[in-house]
C-alpha cells in the first residue's frame, strides 16, 4: 500500500491484519458450509433452500475477496493453507453432516450470527482509526445481517408449513 495510506491506520497494522485474516479464514469456512449444504440438502422446500445457500456461498466468496484485498493492501499476507482455517477463524466449521433442511438451516444461522458479532468487532477495533476497513467491514455486516434475516425467514416458513400440513 502507498506510505500515506498507511500512515493513517491508526491501529497497530500487524494486529489488524491478524483481525483481517481471522475473517478472511472464516469466509472461506462458511463459503464451504454452505456450498456443500447446498448439494447435500435433503427435505421440504430443498429447491428453494438450496438456491438461497448457493447464494450465500458465492457472497461469502465476494466477502473473502473483499477481506484478501484489504489485507495485500495493508501489505500483509492472505493465510496461505486451508490448514490454518480452522484454527484461526473465530466461527467453527460445522459439516452438513445431517442433511434435512431443518438441520442445515440451523447450522448456518449460527454460522451468521457468529459472523455479525465478529464483523461489529472488526468495526469497533477500526473505529475512528481506519476508516477503509471500518467501511469495508460495515458493507459486509450488512449483507451478514441480510443472510441472518433470509435463513430465519426460511425457517419460520419451513415450520409454518410442516405445523399447518399435520393437521
Ligand atoms: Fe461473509
Ligand atoms: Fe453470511
Ligand atoms: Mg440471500
Amino acid at each position: 500500500m502507498g506510505t500515506r495510506g498507511r500512515e493513517i491506520v491508526g491501529i497497530d497494522v500487524n494486529h489488524l491484519l491478524k483481525l483481517l485474516n481471522a475473517a478472511y479464514a472464516s469466509e472461506w469456512l462458511a463459503y464451504y458450509q454452505y456450498w456443500l449444504g447446498a448439494k447435500v440438502i435433503k427435505g421440504p422446500m430443498k429447491d428453494a433452500v438450496a438456491a438461497e445457500l448457493t447464494q450465500h456461498a458465492n457472497e461469502e466468496l465476494s466477502h473473502a475477496v473483499l477481506v484478501s484485498n484489504r489485507i495485500i493492501q495493508l501489505r500483509g499476507t492472505p493465510v496461505l493453507s486451508p490448514k490454518e482455517w480452522f484454527d484461526l477463524s473465530p466461527c467453527k466449521y460445522d459439516a452438513p453432516a445431517d442433511p434435512y433442511v431443518a438441520a442445515l438451516l440451523d447450522q448456518n444461522i449460527a454460522g451468521e450470527q457468529c459472523a455479525i458479532s465478529s464483523y461489529k468487532g472488526l468495526m469497533d477495533a477500526t473505529k475512528d482509526k481506519d476508516m477503509v476497513t471500518y467501511n469495508m467491514a460495515l458493507t459486509i455486516l450488512e449483507q451478514e445481517v441480510e443472510h441472518e434475516e433470509d435463513l430465519q425467514s426460511l425457517r419460520e416458513d419451513l415450520d409454518l408449513m410442516i405445523s399447518r400440513g399435520s393437521k
